[in-house]
């Protein structure tokens, strides 16, 4: 954050105000942590403050600290719109265009409110009237901790904050693995963990609480997992019956995209779900190396993301949809294999 950015910040806060925070739709690990440890922060600070997500969030992230007072905007709707009315400030964190926030959409743009933006996605919009934007970021939960840090308050930091920051880093960074994880993550976590996070129980939480319908749901998802080598990608379908038929929850497909680039050789991993209630397909897309998924969604499927990690949407057929990805991919075939 640069000093004039901090001195914003300060000032913002030297005031008693009525903050809102809000995630993106289908909010994942990073974006409930740092949500959820800002909000914890800010009322250490004697803020009124609140977390509106614009939907619902996968179970195995309800476990985390203060997770229990978060309102959806779909379901405790009346409630969630008075405190936006009501809002001074809104940090907007882990997303950086207000289309991302699904019905809020319409009533950010309209809010009159001072908004402050945390986020580490490309190509920020410019709505807010303090934008921390750091693409090079491991997440935004680390970006959260540096906001604190740069307002001095670090020991403010207990293990309910810490707690959250950690799984949020934990989540976007696939347990400390992709590139956009640094020396400075590592320090970061690790003071987490000194100031309380329980690094081996917040594992355990997202990553073994594995439903038997889920593990079977991910055998269909790697048998119907095609490979195409001549473009260095593997991509799965999961339609709305497979779905179905293996009780799906929100957050049961998280991660199945990854098992792709496990593949020696596969560059590119892609997963098509189909969504009957939306009338879309959603599309997650990843890749290892220099093949930018950001760009590959923003330009053919509505979406965008991180160079190496992204996500989209179809409103064609499932069937269509692959059709018309497989017509894409072949005017990438070049780039694929450079
Ligand atoms: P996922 O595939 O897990 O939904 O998303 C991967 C990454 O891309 C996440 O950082 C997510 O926030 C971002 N992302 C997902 N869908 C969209 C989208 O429609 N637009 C933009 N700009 N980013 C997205
Ligand atoms: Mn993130």
């Amino acid at each position: 954050m640069n000093l004039e950015d901090i001195a914003t910040v300060k000032s913002i806060l030297s005031k008693p105000q009525k903050i809102v925070i809000i995630p993106h739709k289908n909010p994942d690990g990073d974006a409930m942590g740092s949500c959820l440890g800002l909000c914890a922060f800010l009322r250490s600070k004697n803020q009124k403050a609140s977390v509106i997500t614009p939907n619902d969030y996968p179970k195995f992230l309800k476990w985390m600290p203060y997770s229990q007072e978060v309102l959806n905007f779909e379901k405790e709707n009346s409630q969630a719109k008075k405190l936006l009315q009501d809002a001074t400030v809104i940090f907007t964190l882990d997303f950086n265009n207000f289309s991302r926030t699904g019905q809020l959409e319409n009533i950010l743009m309209e809010k009159q409110a001072d908004f402050i933006m945390i986020d580490h996605h490309q190509q920020p919009s410019d709505y807010a009237k303090v934008t921390y934007s750091d693409v090079s970021m491991s997440s935004t939960c680390e970006m959260v901790y540096n906001f604190i840090e740069a307002l001095g308050e670090l020991d403010s930091i207990d293990s309910g904050i810490a707690t959250n920051l950690y799984t949020g880093i934990m989540t976007d960074t696939g347990s400390f693995k992709y590139r956009s994880t640094s020396s400075r993550t590592h320090r970061v976590v690790a003071d987490l963990i000194d100031r309380g996070a329980n690094n081996m129980e917040i594992h355990r939480q997202v990553f073994d609480t594995n439903s038997p319908s889920r593990l079977h749901l991910l055998g269909v998802a790697l048998s119907n997992m095609v490979i195409m080598s001549k473009y260095k990608t593997a991509f799965i379908t999961l339609t709305q019956t497979e779905l179905d038929q293996h009780n799906f929850k929100k957050g049961d497909t998280e991660g199945f995209v990854n098992y792709g680039l496990t593949l020696e050789g596969i560059v590119f991993a892609v997963i098509f779900i189909e969504n009957k209630e939306e009338g879309i397909i959603k599309i997650s897309f990843r890749s290892v190396g220099s093949f930018s998924v950001n760009e590959f969604a923003r330009e053919h499927f509505n979406g965008g993301g991180h160079d190496n990690a992204a996500g989209g949407r179809s409103m064609d057929s499932i069937t269509d949809t692959v059709e018309r990805f497989k017509t894409i991919l072949e005017t990438y075939k070049t780039q694929l294999n450079s």
